[in-house]
């Protein structure tokens, strides 16, 4: 008995996601159990280029997408619209068993619906989350996808909570408790990132501390007043203590184009294992990436977070995070808490590293 499975990606964060469920696969086909999972992969191209998808493929062995498109530089509808269309298609050849999506893009939306439109089950990794901000455009992708979905793999209590809250318990779908396939991929590949990691070796030989900084939602790159308050505040915190910074292409964009003067170490956008090897390091993490909320944690690393809401309240509770919004003075505020407060790091909120495993087991539960 073999089952087929359909992976939608398109996005950053999606490689890192699936780069677990995938060695998860490949470590359950080269067991004795008798069902085998065969793994087609949809590459929409929503992140197209070397930095921003090639180099996750290559460096965490993600196999070749089997189709691979360039729905990018769309608007939301155009992107979705058009993704849509296209999955469908691949879906009515391939004729999948489950259709495996992450996240909250407008791939994770497109592969949701095309597949539930094709009455196919969806399996939702990372689902549950919520900022209560429908004008984010990811809280819109992943309420719908949770809806679609006949398996919702929530990475923590709250997401599992979020769900009961919502009445999903009388939905008809399995709410299951998997941990947080990130913490999966930090742990494997914190062991080895040293031997791989000589971009970010190299950005910050010579620097005593350093902070690391991320910044690409649209509430933030999109507002020049925000964008502005903050890039000026990260530039203050430089003079002080060098702020290591790699740059979305979107941040890029928005910088250039409303001429704002960055005096921070402004890189291109970097690799994972460069990414792990400049949390490792740093002192103190500014972002308002949801996945590196998390890492900051997993390598104990204060965060301040610079948006006014966070899905991963549990790092607020427990004040490993600060919200900071765009404010000057709250990150700056925020920066002097650190400072002087020590962190009681030994808390476990994103379950024991073997999502990917559990993730395998749900996908298997579907034939059963
Ligand atoms: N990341 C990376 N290189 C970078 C910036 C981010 O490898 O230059 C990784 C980061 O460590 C995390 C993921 O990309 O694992 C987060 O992606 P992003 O911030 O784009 O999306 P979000 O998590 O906000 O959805």
């Amino acid at each position: 008995m073999n089952l087929k499975i359909v992976t939608v990606v398109g996005a950053r964060p999606q490689f890192i996601k699936a780069a677990v469920v995938s060695r998860a696969i490949a470590a359950h086909n080269a067991s004795a159990h008798p069902a085998k999972l065969k793994e087609i992969i949809v590459h929409t191209g929503q992140h197209f280029d070397e930095q921003m998808s090639g180099v996750f493929f290559k460096e965490m062995h993600i196999p070749e997408p089997d189709y691979h498109y360039a729905f990018n530089r769309l608007s939301h509808g155009a992107m979705t619209g058009r993704m849509l269309e296209q999955i469908e298609a691949v879906l009515l050849d391939e004729k999948p068993d489950a259709v495996l999506v992450y996240g909250d893009t407008n791939s994770t939306l497109a592969g949701a619906l095309a597949a539930s439109k094709c009455n196919i089950p969806v399996v939702h990794v990372e689902a549950g989350l919520r900022s209560n901000n429908m004008k984010m455009p990811e809280e819109i992708n992943r309420i719908l996808t949770d809806r679609m979905s006949a398996v919702l793999c929530c990475p923590t209590q709250t997401a599992m909570r979020n769900l009961h809250q919502e009445g999903y318990d009388g939905f008809g779908c399995r709410v299951v408790l998997t941990g947080d396939v990130m913490l999966d991929a930090a742990l494997h590949y914190a062991k080895i990132e040293d031997q791989f990691s000589s971009k970010a070796q190299q950005i910050t030989s010579g620097l005593p501390e350093y902070h690391l900084a991320t910044l690409h939602r649209a509430e933030n790159t999109d507002e020049l007043q925000k964008l502005s308050d903050i890039i000026g505040t990260l530039n203050t915190l430089h003079k002080h203590t060098p702020v290591v910074i790699p740059l979305h292409p979107r941040t890029k964009a928005a910088i250039d184009q409303y001429e704002l003067n960055l005096e921070c170490i402004a890189v291109e956008p970097v690799g994972y294992f460069d990414m792990i090897h400049l949390l490792k390091h740093c002192t103190f993490v500014l972002t308002d990436s949801g996945g590196l909320q998390k890492e900051a944690f997993f390598f104990k690393k204060p965060c301040i977070t610079l948006r006014d809401e966070t899905e991963w309240v549990e790092l607020t509770e427990y004040g490993f995070n600060i919200l900071a919004g765009s404010s000057r003075q709250r990150m700056l505020e925020a920066v002097n808490t650190f400072t002087n407060h020590t962190l009681q790091w030994d808390v476990s909120l994103y379950g024991d590293g073997k999502a990917g495993s559990t993730i395998v087991k749900e996908l298997l539960s579907l034939v059963r």
